[in-house]
């Protein structure tokens, strides 16, 4: 056992003190809480909750509109499309679909929360304030509790690197917890160019990154629209830059929320790894697909990536419809 599995296996007090994004147990919600709001792109008024999971069943989406209330796995084998948001579905099932799922993994995660079920009666989570804030909220209200159960981590062993055109990635190996640096470049003066570097943790997460807004191009705005989406887009849900200037009357929540919300992005998108990475993320112009594709890439290869867990972890005993093959790869490669 190195001395990273003997602290997983330690209990609070430690934890709050511990990176969020592998803290030492798991962690569940203590109640069900819901909300209302509007689907970015559909428009549509979406009732969503989030509801208690028993410990080894990670993270899921429901859809309760849909027959039989299909339950998607949050995983990135699972992702069916990154155009504009994160969108995962269930295979050969198009209509088994819930988008726009990034901010509020982001906020699971960054709480350090690896069970919930998130229910949905639509297509598309709730975009609220369009960043992570008001799920964090959520989380708060319905109490967060630690689970019988060790913290179940995903370890990067050397590093994975993906590229975009300009656009790259990469996951390195980190000493401890998870690390995320994070650049972006835009035409537009009012972003410019920006650049954070952070360890996320539940504190940090928190001051740092949730109320980080997504952002648009207001000459995007009418494209989209035209397009059938962004219908339920405003200045109250999104940060709008037309050239050097910001539209929104209350402008900038942070003078580098651009940059904050591209790496609130990133932790939403890399929860879809179904663990806590032990990583640190190097990251210039990425986005969902660009997410996505690090890591198809990172368990493309068991050499790139090992389990740190005890034989309790519950990998081999998954209560989420769908998520057996997963588990079954990681207690392989464990094996
Ligand atoms: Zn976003």
């Amino acid at each position: 056992m190195d001395g990273f599995q003997t602290i997983s296996m330690q209990r609070a007090p430690t934890v709050t003190g511990l990176p969020g994004l592998a803290a030492p147990v798991q962690r569940g919600l203590k109640s069900a809480i819901g909300c209302v709001g509007i689907g970015l792109h559909s428009g549509r008024k979406i009732a969503m909750s989030l509801n208690p999971a028993p410990a080894g069943h990670g993270i899921s989406f429901r859809r309760t509109d849909l027959p039989g209330t299909p339950e998607i796995p949050a995983r990135y084998d699972h992702v069916v499309d990154t155009r504009l948001c994160t969108v995962i579905g269930l295979p050969g099932q198009p209509e088994v679909r819930v988008g726009t799922v990034e901010h509020v993994l982001a906020a699971l995660a960054g709480c350090g929360i690896s069970n919930a079920v998130i229910e949905v009666d639509g297509p598309e989570v709730p975009v609220l304030d369009g960043s992570s804030a008001n799920f964090v909220f959520l989380i708060d209200c319905a109490g967060i509790v630690e689970q019988n159960a060790p913290m179940a981590v995903i370890e990067v062993m050397r590093p994975v690197r993906v590229q975009d055109g300009a656009a790259h990635a990469t996951l390195l190996p980190c000493a401890f917890g998870f690390e995320a640096s994070v650049s972006i470049a835009f035409d537009a003066a009012a972003i410019g160019t920006q650049a954070l570097s952070l360890r996320v943790t539940p504190g940090s997460f928190r001051a740092e990154l949730a109320h980080a807004r997504t952002f648009t191009m207001a000459g995007d705005v009418e494209r989209l629209r035209a397009a059938g989406l962004a219908l339920g887009g405003s200045l109250d849900n999104a940060v709008v830059v037309d050239g050097d200037r910001v539209l929104n009357p209350g402008g900038l929540r942070m003078a580098d929320e651009f940059v904050r919300h591209k790496l609130l992005d990133a932790v939403g998108d890399l929860a879809l790894a179904g663990a806590a990475l032990r990583a640190r993320l190097v990251a210039h112009r990425c986005g969902h697909a660009l997410n996505n594709t690090l890591l198809h890439a990172l368990f493309s290869d068991r050499a790139n990536w090992r389990p740190v867990a005890s034989e309790a972890v519950p990998f081999r005993v998954s209560r989420s419809p769908g998520a057996r093959q997963h588990d079954q790869r990681i207690a392989a490669a464990a094996a």
